[in-house]
Order: structure tokens, then sequence, then C-alpha cells
């Protein structure tokens, strides 16, 4: 068998180009949607990133601001900025761009981000909501994927789904959002037994490791469907999954590549969770 693959960048560009016609429903209603993106330091990674979300804010009509601090910023200084943006009511979402330097704690900032604009979905009150399937606002990268599997009509009810990874921002809502479709989940980690059998038998795959062509021809039966999360570089310096994508693609029924799976779709899940925050704060339903 081989494998259809799964278009994020083309599923993208239609769920953002949605996100733009509900924007300008705001604004014709004089409302308008807006997106404050924060950075501290100059993680080359990082700045790709925020450059990339407010490339994407722009193309849904979504008005951002971008605060870039300096790698000596002090905790405090960064919180007085969130109480900022908190009260600033031309800003609907706000996002923190993570990893902060070591002296910043992330659980402080987070915490100090108004749930209701918390695009990122990391406050606790918002991953409760997650937990119990009552939400406003999902992570957008296992949002993202979501995404995929519906756009792609693949119907999770009753299948093995397998996620390896159990981080905060991808593996454990991950696992929730598949068991909400009613998916039976696995979740897996780096001390899982029989890792490769737990894949063998899963209809699903979701690889969150963050470790190049982790994921081999041998782990996947025949028919599965695999969604690559991992962002990593071979050793040819090149962007990668966590899929050894050649040998897997080969067994798969469906399989997202690196780059051009998931990656595009995690932004425009942002885009998203901004308009839905703007819709919230405003008492507004465009579903
Ligand atoms: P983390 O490093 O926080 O988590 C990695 C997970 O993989 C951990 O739960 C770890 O287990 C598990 N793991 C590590 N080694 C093994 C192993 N040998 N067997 C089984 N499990 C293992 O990473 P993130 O969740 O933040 O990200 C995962 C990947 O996804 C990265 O490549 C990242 O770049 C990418 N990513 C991509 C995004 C996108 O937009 N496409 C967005 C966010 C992340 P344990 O908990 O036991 O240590």
């Amino acid at each position: 068998m081989s494998a259809v693959i799964i278009d994020g960048k083309a599923t993208s560009k239609k769920l953002r180009g949605e996100v733009y016609e509900k924007v300008a429903k705001l604004g014709a209603m004089g409302i308008k949607a807006g997106l404050a993106v924060v950075i501290v330091g100059d993680d080359p990674a990082s700045r790709t990133y925020v450059n990339n979300k407010k490339k994407a804010c722009a193309e849904c009509g979504i008005y951002s601001e971008e605060y870039a601090l300096s790698a000596e910023t002090t905790e405090a200084e960064l919180l007085a900025l969130i109480d900022k943006l908190n009260a600033k009511e031309d800003i609907n979402g706000i996002l923190v761009q993570l990893p902060l330097p070591k002296h910043i704690s992330e659980d402080k900032v987070i915490n100090a981000i108004r749930p209701d604009k918390d695009v990122d979905a990391f406050h606790p009150q918002n991953v409760g909501k997650i937990m119990t399937g009552d939400f406003d606002f999902l992570p957008c990268t296992p949002a993202g994927v979501m995404a995929l599997l519906e756009e792609y009509g693949i119907d999770v009810s009753g299948k093995r789904a397998a996620v390896i990874g159990r981080s905060n921002i991808v593996g454990k809502p991950q696992s929730m959002l598949l068991l909400h479709k009613n998916a039976t989940v696995t979740i897996c980690h780096s001390r899982t037994k029989d890792l490769a059998k737990i894949l063998r038998e899963s209809d699903i795959i979701v690889a969150a490791v963050g470790k190049a062509g982790f994921v081999t021809g041998d782990m996947v039966s025949e028919g599965a469907v695999v969604m690559d999360v991992g962002i990593n570089r071979n050793a040819e310096g090149k962007l990668c999954g966590d899929v050894d994508y050649a040998a897997v693609s080969e067994k798969a029924s469906f399989i997202t590549p690196v780059p051009g799976g998931v990656g595009p779709m995690t932004i425009t899940m942002l885009m998203k969770n901004t308009l839905k925050a703007t819709c919230i704060q405003n008492n507004i339903n465009l579903d």
C-alpha cells in the first residue's frame, strides 16, 4: 500500500480562508480581532515561529502586535507586560513564545495570562476544560492533528490510537482529544515497554517524540494512519519528522509529511483560537 499524503498546507489554506471570512464578518460589526505575540530573547527557531504567526495574522485579517524583549528581561517585567495585555482592549489573544529564558518561570507566566485570552490553551483553567470536554480553546498542535483527520474523513471512533509522547503541549492533550472522539488511546513515553508491539496494534499513530526516524516501517501495521508531529533535523541538516517517512508511507493508509503536514496546521489553529477569543469576549457566536 502507498499512503495518501495528508496535505497540511492545503488544509491550512482552506481553514485560514474560513477564518478570514469570519474576521471580516466581525469587522463589518465594528469588531477587530487582535493577537499579541511576545518573544523573549533571540532564539532563531522562536523568531521564525513568531514571524510565521505574524504572517498568518495578516493573511487572516487579524491585527497583531509584537513585543520583542531582550533575553535579560526579568520575570517581573514580563509579568507586568502580561498584565498590560490582559487589560488591553484591542488585544483578544496573548501568545508568549516558548521556551522562555531559564530565569523566568514558564508556569508563572502561563498562569498570569487571562484564561479567555489564552489562545495557546496552556492555562490550567483551559487545560482542565480540555479534560472535561467543555472547552473554549484547544491547544494548537493537537487541534491541528484532529482537524487534518476530519478533513480527510478519517473516523476515529472505536479505533485503537497510540500517542507517542506525554508533554503538556502535545502528547497529553492529543490523547484527550482522541479520547473525546471515542478512540481507545494508549499514551506511550520513554518508559513504555514493547512500544513497537503497541504501535503495530494501533489503527492511528501520533508521533510527538522529537527524534528523527523514530517510528520505523516494522513498527506500523498495513493501513495504519500515521500523524507525524515531530520537527527535527536529520544528519544532513534537513527538516524531518519522527517517522521514517519512506518506509512507513509504503504501509500506512494516510501519512503526514514533514514539512507540510501538522506544522502549518498549528499556526492555523492559533488563528482559529484568536477568532474564538474575540467572539467570546464580544458575546458573539459565528459558528
Ligand atoms: P517533549 O520533549 O516535551 O516530549 C517528548 C516526549 O517523547 C516525552 O513524553 C518523552 O517521554 C517521549 N519520548 C522520548 N524518547 C522516547 C522513547 N525512546 N520512546 C518513547 N517515548 C519517548 O516534546 P514536545 O511534546 O514538546 O514535542 C515533540 C515533538 O513535536 C518535537 O519534535 C517538537 O519539535 C515537535 N513539535 C511540533 C509542533 C508542530 O507545530 N508541528 C509543535 C510542538 C512540538 P518522557 O515523558 O518519558 O520523557
